[in-house]
């Protein structure tokens, strides 16, 4: 294709913003926002062959690419608003731009959040986003835990992961389960809409874009505490579990990464009012455990200690 790197910013980035704090957004040298509030910054970055398998459909690499950081933000309880992005690609493929675009915007609008900058460069497949939210009340930080507190999930885990092994396997996607949890890896739910307003009950959260058992011990070292979670509780689909014996579908849930769902502790005093929030959200929060005394996420399985191979994933 005959585009050059402002034909196709110009093209499949700029989109106008009705917001207003936008004071300038794509076409000058750095982007101006105002915020009455406090400001919430993450950054997350996609590379082909790693976070994402070669030859991913591009509208599948553009909305996961944001998701993963829209959940950053939902974590925190606050609400995403702007964002910038820095792609590479080894060559100019208009569709695969154009299609590319099309998932990033489908997610985008659908959080509002506005693109206002970025950089365009060419070299090996990656997509670095960089988001920032507003919070207008006290955010849900990982250190926030205190024992005795319950521990909840949103969702259900252990899907993405399992999508992700068919995936690579190429096993035949003719199968309603199969075609679940792959769609789980392709287009988490980030849990914006839950966290705003979980943040008002609960004391401490966390994503879980690496696997509980490794999540969950982040959590617990930033509180000074231990957990004791139950295999018994754990949230597991319909998809997961008449498509895995039961030993690889808890395996999923407690080491596979990727589902983006919020594990978050919370008084036993407001077990009430969150279950309400749940019904009302329609996001299932399951109780899986307690923070406990220590520095050990302990595993139970039917009251007795379960032992599993612990293998979240490690970036290096
Ligand atoms: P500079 O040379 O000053 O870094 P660029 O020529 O790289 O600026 O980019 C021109 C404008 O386009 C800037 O406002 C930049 O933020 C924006 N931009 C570049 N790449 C992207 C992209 N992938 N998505 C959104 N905006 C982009
Ligand atoms: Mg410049």
């Amino acid at each position: 294709m005959n585009y050059n790197e402002f034909e196709i910013i110009k093209k499949y980035f700029t989109k106008p913003s009705s917001d207003k704090n936008i004071l300038q957004g794509i076409g000058d040298d750095a982007a101006i926002i105002n915020s009455n509030e406090s400001i919430v910054i993450t950054t997350d970055t996609l590379i082909e062959g790693v976070h994402f398998p070669k030859d991913t459909p591009a509208e599948i690499v553009g909305s996961r690419s944001l998701a993963i950081n829209l959940s950053d933000i939902a974590s925190m309880g606050a609400i995403p608003k702007w964002c910038t992005m820095s792609i590479s690609f080894a060559e100019a493929n208009e569709q695969w731009i154009s299609n590319f675009s099309k998932g990033f915007f489908k997610l985008a609008d659908q959080y509002k959040v506005s693109l206002i900058g970025g950089d365009t460069n060419k070299g090996d497949m990656s997509i670095s986003i960089n988001l920032i939210g507003q919070i207008d009340r006290k955010p849900l930080l990982r250190s926030g835990g205190n024992i005795g507190d319950d521990l909840y999930i949103t969702g259900s885990i252990g899907d993405a992961s399992a999508g992700l092994d068919i995936i690579t396997k190429q096993a035949s996607l003719d199968n309603e389960a199969y075609n679940f949890l792959v769609n789980r890896f392709y287009y988490p739910s980030p849990r914006i809409m839950e966290c705003n307003e979980i943040s008002l009950f609960a004391n401490s959260a966390i994503d879980i874009s690496d696997g509980l058992v490794s999540d969950l011990s982040h959590l617990c070292n930033a509180s000074n505490c231990g957990a004791e979670i139950n295999i018994d509780l754990l949230p597991l689909s319909e998809a997961l579990s008449i498509s895995y014996p039961s030993k690889d579908a808890i395996n999923y849930a407690l080491n596979g990464g990727d589902d983006y769902e919020i594990c978050f502790s919370a008084p036993k005093s407001n077990r009430k009012i969150l279950d309400k929030l749940s019904k009302r959200l329609k996001t299932p929060f399951t109780r899986i455990g307690k923070l406990k005394k220590g520095d050990q996420v302990k595993i139970l399985y039917k009251n007795k200690p379960y032992i599993y191979s612990s293998n979240g994933y490690k970036h290096f």
